[in-house]
């Protein structure tokens, strides 16, 4: 199950991005019941999955009572390859069913096809929504859910909330045939990445990266170029990638957020996250293009 990406579906053309869940379309209009769907069930973080069947990991079901199994919450979330979808949760004690287990959403970034990974992604952000948003953030009482798209709206004053998105942008810096890596204390050890961080409301993304980097490692950029955007749901982040060229300053580590930060050169680089994520694409990207240029130059 692969598929070539329509490069004219992106921004920008100097990378050969695959970001986007190409095999998923959103709708809102459920099949009717007992249609064989996805179901990306969740127990907390970790997704339901078949431990016997690798080559199809995910459930599909015609319901969850297949499975005997008793949702706290369900969401329809769209199509996957024309098959329909199903966000859902149980509670913390569910247990497996036979045959089936429970993994780390994360963990699966690397078994899962990764327009498949992101789609339970988006489930995973629908669920977490659905369960934080059942009563108004401005009076108190229950909202209901709307059916024309992913909603919910107060019972008494009319607020209406939909599911939250958190944009962060996420930037490597470079010089040359060096790129700047840091690495949070939150970090596997040994593991460095690119600088990223979240926007300020009333920020644009070109302010937020300078103010990231000047805070996180005191130096100055230029020259940004969007590279791509992935949507990362832990909990609910949109990270906007950039390369940006070094203009100026020594590292400064702000020994909060980064706790190391240094140049690496491109042949001798430090363990980098794991493939698949946008971190390890802007690096690898750049890895690609400069050699591409050194062996034309
Ligand atoms: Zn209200």
């Amino acid at each position: 199950m692969t598929s070539k990406p329509n490069k004219n579906n992106y921004l920008t053309k100097e990378y050969d991005l695959i970001f986007m869940t190409q095999r998923f379309s959103l709708t809102h209009t459920p099949p009717p019941d007992k249609t064989p769907a996805f179901w990306f069930i969740f127990r907390q973080k970790n997704l339901l999955v078949n431990s016997e069947n690798t080559v199809e990991l995910l459930p599909r079901l015609r319901g969850p009572e297949e499975l005997s199994l008793h949702l706290l919450r369900r969401q329809f979330i769209g199509n996957f390859a024309g098959i329909p979808c199903y966000a859902a949760e149980v509670a913390e004690d569910q247990v497996a069913p036979p045959s089936y287990e429970f993994r780390s959403l994360r963990g699966l970034l690397s078994l899962l096809e990764e327009d498949l990974f992101f789609t339970a992604g988006r489930a995973l952000q629908i669920i977490h929504w659905d369960r934080t948003h059942q009563y108004c953030g401005q009076c108190g009482a229950p909202t209901v859910q709307e059916n024309h798209q992913h909603s919910r709206r107060c019972s008494r004053c009319g607020l209406t909330t939909f599911p939250r998105l958190s944009p962060a942008v996420i930037v490597l810096v470079t010089r040359g045939r060096e790129v700047l890596l840091a690495r949070s204390p939150r970090f596997t050890p040994g593991m460095y990445s690119t600088l990223a961080g979240f926007v300020e409301p009333g920020e644009s993304l070109e302010e937020c990266i300078h103010r990231e980097i000047r805070e996180e490692v005191g130096v100055e950029v230029a020259n940004l170029r969007y590279f791509g955007s992935q949507p990362w749901p832990f909990p609910h982040s949109l990270m906007i990638g950039f390369h940006a060229e070094y203009a100026g300053g020594d590292i400064v580590v702000d020994g909060e957020e980064i706790e190391a930060a240094g140049w690496f050169p491109l042949i001798k680089l430090p363990p980098l996250p794991p493939p698949g994520s946008i971190a390890r694409k802007l690096i690898e990207a750049y890895l690609n293009k400069y050699s591409s240029n050194q062996t034309k130059g």
